[in-house]
């Protein structure tokens, strides 16, 4: 990493992770509003598309040989297995936030948290956690859309995700998702201090 001496240690990245359920998507999305100098990691993803989602904006959707191959040559900063799928995030997107003079937002699971820990120790981590485990059963079932079984087994492994992410000691930071202006104004807030430290 020649010519980046500055951000040896990775202080201009900011990691955010959470249980599926908690919200951590629509925090991400209103803090880049906020947030001018910070700039999304599109992830590459064997996963396919959901509706409304954009290659190349919300993911970059590759296949598994792609994937591999990618990983393969060196281009992936982390990368994880997450429900059968391949995630990671690309070296070519810090390399873009560098030159761009931006701080670089992974929305990553713990896998990739621990991963980025272990790399970049300056990042600053942070943990987007429900304001109970009852409120986030709550959300997950608020779905809808699921039978209670898919219910019961999405909420078993957000609880053990979240234990994971504590017992992990990565994240310093961890941001209740209560009220969603309050959970944006406090990423906010710890994104600017991290910033005046670097
Ligand atoms: P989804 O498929 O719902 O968009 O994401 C599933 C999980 O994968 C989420 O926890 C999300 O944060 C995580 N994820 C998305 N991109 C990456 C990535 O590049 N690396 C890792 N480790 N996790 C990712």
């Amino acid at each position: 990493m020649s010519g980046h001496k500055d951000q040896v240690g990775g202080a201009d990245l900011v990691v955010i992770s959470g249980p599926s359920g908690v919200g951590k998507s629509t925090v991400v999305h209103a803090v880049l509003e906020r947030e001018p100098g910070l700039r999304f990691s599109v992830s590459a993803t064997t996963r396919a598309p959901r509706q409304g989602e954009q290659d190349g904006v919300d993911y970059h959707f590759v296949t598994r040989a792609e994937f591999e191959k990618l990983r393969g040559r060196g281009g992936l900063i982390e990368h994880a297995e997450v429900f059968g799928e391949l995630y990671g995030t690309p070296v070519a997107q810090l390399e873009a936030a560098r030159q761009a003079g931006q701080m670089l937002l992974l929305e990553i699971d713990v896998q990739g948290g621990m991963q980025i820990c272990r790399k970049f120790p300056a990042a600053l981590e942070i943990l987007i956690v429900p304001p109970s485990l009852e409120a986030l059963r709550e959300r997950l079932a608020g779905r809808g859309t699921e039978t209670a079984a898919a219910v019961a087994r999405r909420f078993a492994e957000a609880e053990t995700e979240l234990t994971v992410a504590r017992r992990s000691g990565v994240y310093t930071s961890e941001v209740v998702n209560d009220k969603l202006e309050r959970a944006v104004e406090d990423v906010v807030r710890l994104i600017e201090n991290h910033r005046r430290k670097r």
